[in-house]
């Protein structure tokens, strides 16, 4: 396991160890050509000299130029890297992320270009890759919740759920997890989130809710748990063991901690901190990650990504 980062670490205070060890986190085996894909150590070249930007490389393949972030979601940024590398490892100390305002006091930049750094890093550390989740033998919690549109003095405030913000998760008890923002939960959405997501030959846990009844039949097994407290259990958990703790977990994580740091997010920008807290959920501590090795992940995320803000 890589050692716990400290903000005594070079990559928070020197740009090129910034740069090196993100490089080392994206090019594990060497330099790969921004263009082309050229990997050919042979092909590729370090331009050196005052006059060219630290970091450059050129490609032999291609004749092209390019550095570590070009392509990526840093692409353009004139913000140095030693700063992302810091504002990464703030988003990724705790689970309950981390506010504009302590980014731009703690980095030093202005409160604008902290809300567009953590916005690029969110960017960054939206999960890609979709693996089916569950499998025999695996459990499948789902279950969803509203957020928002709650203070009941804020103009525009409506009575009622379906003015809220619906949001469908699907947790592995002990694995990963997936975090949808959907316009309505209805048997319908969850269904197609639950198909395009995780084997049908998992076993699916989900509250009484009518909306999983239809789907569920089309799992290993459905179970559901009543909700209420069993004294026996100290928590609720149906008589086959059955519970779907760990989504409503991740839930009052969430709630909590955008009552505590975020205050506010618009429904447009809901996806993007759900898919934050689901980053960090997906690399806990409980599945061997730690601050350290989050934050390398998070920035080796910004590979690969569609540039949402140019
Ligand atoms: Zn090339």
């Amino acid at each position: 396991m890589r050692k716990q980062a400290t903000f005594q670490d070079p990559m928070f205070h020197d740009e090129d160890r910034a740069r090196e060890a993100l490089e080392a986190e994206l090019w594990p085996d060497g330099p790969i050509c921004r263009h082309c894909g050229n990997s050919d150590p042979e092909k590729i070249a370090k331009v050196q000299g005052k006059s060219h930007r630290p970091g450059l490389y050129y490609c032999n393949e291609c004749k092209g130029q390019f550095t570590v972030t070009v392509g990526t979601v840093l692409e353009r940024s004139k913000i140095p890297l030693t700063k992302w590398w810091m504002a990464a490892h703030l988003f990724n100390q705790g689970k309950n992320g981390v506010s504009a305002h302590e980014i731009h006091r703690t980095l030093g930049v202005t409160y604008k270009t902290a809300w567009f750094m953590m916005h690029r890093l969110r960017e960054a550390m939206n999960e890609l890759i979709r693996t089916p989740m569950g499998g025999k033998g695996q459990i499948i919690q789902a279950d969803e919740t509203y957020y928002g549109n709650t203070s009941k003095r804020a103009k525009g405030y409506r009575k009622g759920l379906r003015h809220k913000h619906s949001i469908v998760a699907l947790i592995e008890p002990k694995g990963r997890s997936r975090v949808f923002h959907v316009k309505r939960a209805t048997a319908a959405t969850v269904r197609e989130i639950l198909v395009t997501n995780a084997h049908r030959s998992s076993e699916l846990h989900t509250d009484e809710s009518n909306l999983y009844g239809q789907v569920g039949r089309e799992f290993a097994a459905h179970k559901t748990v009543v909700h209420g407290w069993d004294k026996n259990y100290g928590q609720y958990v149906g008589k086959e063991g059955q519970t779907t703790n760990a989504v409503e977990n991740f839930f009052g994580n969430f709630k909590r901690s955008m009552k505590g740091t975020y205050r506010f997010c618009s429904e447009q920008h809901l996806q993007r901190y759900l898919n934050e807290f689901q980053f960090r959920h997906n690399h806990r501590a409980g599945l061997g990650f730690n601050d350290g090795e989050r934050t390398a992940k998070a920035l080796k995320g910004i590979e690969g990504k569609r540039l949402t803000y140019r």
